[in-house]
């Protein structure tokens, strides 16, 4: 290996590309050349970050260790760098990175990379270019994550978690601000009997095309969850009495007038109980207690019905 050859490597990157010749033969002087092989850990989550990497040829796997598997954050190729966070704030690092094929890099000491940055105002600019775009990318990477962790999968409604903090939210708003806002329980009529003459399948099917009608027949302040098998929960803002019974009545009667495209003979009724706060109960354990009474007073009534909470 030539002493120019480092310099010429470092040339390619984006970071450094603003270096004059000098500037690089002199931070090539500080970097060392390193080689892995295929499946190497070249920086281990947790572990103390001590160098900063450039990939100069092959590619690189960031990972993330979740609970019982790995999640993949990015990949990397060359003139791309990785290690630089854990240089920057002493922490350890973030994240594990693997080598896919063989990969040669060139590495940075941490005093070398530090003093480079109070040297040179390009190098700092650059790496906090490299740092807004990977914050970015992680960001949205995390919202994807807790979209996906918050939605029901059969009928893309949201899920019982999502419920579970809006009505905490929805109870915070008023006992701040005095705002109402009422919680409608659905139940499916005797789903258990459509499971056991059309099999699950088409149970399923039927759920998801429910889930449809309710997202689209509700206002649009009003939230649509499927908080377990086939009971449903609908959260409307700024709503109480009258006016979210009518609400719950017009999706009773939407289900109970459509019919399933997967089974145009078969009429499937839903029954609904509402409470409305603060009046009917100002935390989420009570407003679903009367909410759940009355929804089982509409199914003891007959069900395909609304029950509104019982007086007193
Ligand atoms: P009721 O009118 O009293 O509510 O009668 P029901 O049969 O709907 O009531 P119950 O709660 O006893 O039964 C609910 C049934 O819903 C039980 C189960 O077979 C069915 N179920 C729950 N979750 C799912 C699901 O994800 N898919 C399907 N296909 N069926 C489900
Ligand atoms: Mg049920
Ligand atoms: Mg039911």
């Amino acid at each position: 290996m030539t002493d120019l050859r480092p310099t010429d490597l470092l040339r390619k990157v984006p970071m450094f590309r603003e270096l004059s010749d000098a500037e690089l033969q002199q931070l090539g002087e500080l970097c060392t050349e390193e080689r892995f092989e295929s499946g190497d850990d070249i920086v281990t989550i947790g572990d103390p970050g001590h160098a900063l990497y450039i990939v100069l040829e092959g590619e690189v796997q960031v990972v993330y260790p979740a609970r019982s598997s790995e999640y993949e954050l990015a990949r990397l190729g060359t003139g791309e760098c990785f290690g630089e966070m854990a240089l920057l704030n002493e922490m350890p690092r973030s994240a594990t990175v693997r080598a896919l094929e063989e990969v040669h890099t060139l590495t940075l000491e941490k005093s070398a990379f530090q003093e480079q940055l109070l040297r040179t105002p390009s190098v700092a600019v650059a790496l906090l270019s490299t740092l807004s775009t990977r914050i970015r990318n992680a960001d949205e990477q995390i919202s994807g994550l807790s979209d996906k962790a918050m939605k029901d999968p059969l009928t893309g409604l949201l899920n019982r978690r999502a419920f579970n903090d809006r009505i905490n939210e929805e109870c915070d708003r008023t006992r701040r601000y005095g705002e109402p806002f009422s919680l409608i329980l659905i139940d499916l009529d005797k789903f258990k009997s459509i499971n056991d003459s059309f099999g699950h399948d088409i149970g399923d099917a039927i759920l998801a095309w429910v889930g449809r009608l309710l997202s689209e027949h509700t206002r649009s302040a009003d939230s649509a969850f499927r908080i377990g098998g086939e009971e449903f929960a609908v959260l409307c803002p700024s709503s109480a009495g009258q006016v979210t019974e009518n609400a719950a009545e017009r999706l009773v009667q939407v289900v109970a007038n459509a019919r399933p495209p997967v089974r145009f003979d078969l009429v499937v009724t839903m029954s609904a109980g509402f409470a409305s706060a603060p009046m009917d109960g100002r935390r989420p354990d009570e407003l679903f207690q009367v909410a759940d009474r009355a929804l089982l007073r509409a199914k003891a009534d007959g069900r395909n019905r609304v029950c509104a909470p019982a007086e007193g």
